[in-house]
C-alpha cells in the first residue's frame, strides 16, 4: 500500500507516530494510500526546519522571491495534467474542474509575484525639523494553514503564495483525504527554488492541528474548514497569541426576481449547486424564487435537468460531477436528505439510490432536488455540502432579501434580476460577505479577497489580495531623526508634539 509522508526540510520524511489514516479512490471506493499522521514531535520538527530558513527567506530581496514564485508558476503549469488527475483521484471532482481548482490557486501565486509593490510601505518626509518616518512591512517569521479536502489545491495556493511572497516560512497541514496535491506543490517550489524548509507539509488530525495552534514559534495560523473546527481553531490559536483567520461553512442563497432570465437562471443553479458534487462553499444550495408562479416556472426547467445529470468518473470527460469524497460525506449527505423529508419538504427528485454501473462501490450519489423547503428547517439551517437544491419559496422580494441575512451562514449569496435598483440595494444591504449579480460562484479573482461574515468567518482579515498581505505581515514604524551638526539636544520632559 502507498503510504503518504511529510515533506519537512526539504525532503519526504516517513511518519514515524505509528498513526496512519486511510486516503480512498473516491470513484471506486477503494482504499488507495495511508497517510501518515504527525505527532507533536513531527510538527516540531518543521516548525525547527522553517525557523532555521527564516532569516535567509526574509532577508531575500522581495524581488528575487517574487521570481521563485514565477518559476513555482511556471512548473505547476507544467505539470498540470499530472495535479489534475491527482486531485481527482482522492477527491472525486471531474478532471475539468480540478483544473480549475489549480487553476484559481494559480491566479493567487501571479498575484503574490507583485507582493513587492503592496510591502514597500509608507515614508513621510519631513514630519517635523530633519525627522523623517517610514513604515515598513516585515514577515512574522513561520506561518501554517490547515485546508479542506475540497480544494487541495487552491486553497493551499491562497495562503502559502501570499505567505511565503512576503518572506515568511509556511507549513500546510492539509487534509487527511486528499493530502497528494499539496506534497507534490511542496516539491514544486524547491524545485522552483525555494530553500528548503520555506514550504513543508506535516500530515495528520487533531494531534497536528493542536501541535500547531499552540506552538509558540508558530505566529500566524490560517484555516479553511468547517465552522465547527473554524471558531475551535480560532479560539484556541489566539488564546496561543497567534493571529488567527479561520474561513468556515456556507449555506449560499440564490435570489431570484420574476425579471430574470430563467434560462440564465436554470444553467447557473445546475452549475453551481451539481458542480464538484455540492462540496463547494460557494456552491448554491438554495434557490428562492420571489412568487409562486415564478416557483413554478422554475421548477419545471430544473427538474428534467436534475433528473438526466450525468454522474460519472472523474476521468470521463462527460460526468457533470463525479463521486463525494468518502463514505462518510456521502452517508451525511443522505441523513439530511432523510431529514428534509421527514421535516416535511417535497422531494421532486432523490438521488438517495443511484448507483452507477461498473463502480457499484464509487461514492456516488444522484441529484436531489426539494420543493417547499421553509426557514423552521433544520435541514435549510444546516450546510449539507452534497448535490442537493433546496427551494424555498418566497412571496415578495423583501421576505426573499431577508433570509441570507438572517441565516447563520454569510459566505457568499447571488441574486438574479434585470433591475438594477434592486442589485444595488441588495447588494448593499444583505449581511454577507461575498455577492453575485447575475453570477453564481462570486470567487473573488486575486486581486480582491475572499471571506464570509457570520460563522463563515473567524477573525478580522480575509485571505488573499491586499488583505492577505497584511495578514502575514506585521507594519513597522520608524521615526528617524539626523540632527545637524553642533545643534544640542535639551531634556525635554514632556511628549514630543508637533506645535
Ligand atoms: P473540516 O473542518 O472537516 O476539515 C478542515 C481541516 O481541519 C482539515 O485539515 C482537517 O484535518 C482539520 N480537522 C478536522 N477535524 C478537526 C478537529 N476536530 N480538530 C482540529 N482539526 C480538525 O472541513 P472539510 O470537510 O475538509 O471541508 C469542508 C468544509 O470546509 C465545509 O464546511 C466548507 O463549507 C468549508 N469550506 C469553507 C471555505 C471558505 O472559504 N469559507 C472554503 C472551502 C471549504
Amino acid at each position: 500500500m502507498k503510504e503518504l509522508d511529510h515533506f519537512i526540510a526539504g525532503k519526504h520524511v516517513k511518519g514515524t507516530s505509528g498513526r496512519f489514516g486511510d486516503v480512498f479512490d473516491p470513484a471506486t471506493g477503494e482504499v488507495q494510500a495511508k497517510v501518515a499522521f504527525a505527532s507533536r514531535a513531527e510538527v516540531r520538527k518543521a516548525v525547527e526546519a522553517a525557523l532555521a530558513v527564516f532569516p535567509e527567506w526574509a532577508s531575500v530581496n522581495p524581488q528575487r522571491r517574487a521570481r521563485v514564485l514565477f518559476n513555482f508558476k511556471a512548473l505547476v503549469e507544467k505539470n498540470m495534467d499530472e495535479l489534475a488527475h491527482m486531485l481527482s483521484s482522492e477527491h472525486g471532482k471531474v478532471l475539468a474542474d480540478s483544473r480549475g481548482d489549480v487553476q484559481r490557486g494559480l491566479e493567487v501565486i501571479e498575484f503574490a509575484c507583485g507582493i513587492p509593490h503592496l510591502q514597500k510601505g509608507e515614508y513621510t518626509e519631513g514630519a517635523g525639523p530633519g525627522i523623517d518616518i517610514y513604515s515598513i512591512r516585515q514577515p512574522l517569521g513561520v506561518c501554517a494553514g490547515i485546508t479542506p479536502f475540497n480544494f487541495p489545491a487552491m486553497i493551499p495556493m491562497w495562503m502559502f503564495g501570499v505567505a511565503i511572497a512576503c518572506g515568511n516560512c509556511f507549513i500546510n497541514k492539509p487534509s487527511e483525504k486528499d493530502p497528494s496535491v499539496p506534497l507534490r506543490l511542496a516539491e514544486l517550489m524547491m524545485e522552483a527554488g525555494a530553500p528548503a524548509g520555506v514550504l513543508q507539509v506535516v500530515n495528520g488530525d487533531k494531534e497536528a492541528v493542536d501541535a500547531i495552534l499552540e506552538d509558540p514559534d508558530i505566529k500566524a495560523v490560517s484555516f479553511v474548514g468547517s465552522s465547527t473546527i473554524a471558531e475551535y481553531v480560532y479560539s484556541h490559536g489566539t488564546a496561543h497569541g497567534k493571529r488567527v483567520q479561520a474561513m468556515g461553512g456556507a449555506k449560499n442563497h440564490a435570489i431570484i426576481m420574476p425579471d430574470a432570465d430563467l434560462d440564465q437562471v436554470t444553467d447557473a443553479l445546475i452549475g453551481s449547486a451539481y458542480g464538484s458534487a455540492g462540496e463547494r462553499c460557494m456552491a448554491l444550495p438554495v434557490a428562492v424564487p420571489v412568487g409562486d408562479k415564478l416557483a413554478d416556472a422554475l421548477i419545471e426547467r430544473l427538474k428534467p435537468r436534475v433528473e438526466t445529470l450525468k454522474v460519472g468518473p472523474p476521468t470521463d470527460p462527460d460526468s457533470s460531477y463525479g463521486p463525494m469524497v468518502t463514505a462518510a460525506q456521502k452517508q451525511r449527505v443522505i441523513d439530511y436528505i432523510d431529514m428534509a423529508v421527514k421535516e416535511g419538504a417535497e422531494l421532486l427528485v432523490d438521488g438517495r439510490g443511484f448507483k452507477l454501473q461498473g463502480y457499484e462501490n464509487g461514492f456516488y450519489l444522484g441529484g436531489t432536488l426539494f420543493d417547499r423547503v421553509t426557514p423552521e428547517m433544520q435541514s435549510y439551517k444546516d450546510e449539507i455540502f452534497g448535490p442537493v437544491l433546496q427551494i424555498v419559496r418566497a412571496h415578495e422580494f423583501d421576505e426573499a432579501a431577508a433570509l441570507p441575512s438572517k441565516h447563520q451562514y454569510g459566505n457568499g449569496v447571488a441574486i438574479f434580476t434585470r433591475d438594477g435598483d434592486a442589485a444595488r440595494e441588495f447588494a448593499s444591504k444583505v449581511n454577507v460577505g461575498m455577492v453575485g449579480i447575475n453570477f453564481p460562484i462570486p470567487v473573488p479573482l486575486a486581486y480582491h479577497t475572499f471571506g464570509g461574515w457570520k460563522r463563515s468567518a473567524f477573525g478580522d482579515v480575509n485571505v488573499h489580495g491586499p488583505e492577505g498581505v497584511r495578514f502575514y505581515t506585521k507594519i513597522k514604524t520608524v521615526t528617524a531623526r539626523w540632527p545637524k551638526g553642533g545643534v544640542r539636544e535639551h531634556p525635554d520632559f514632556n511628549i514630543p508634539t508637533m506645535k
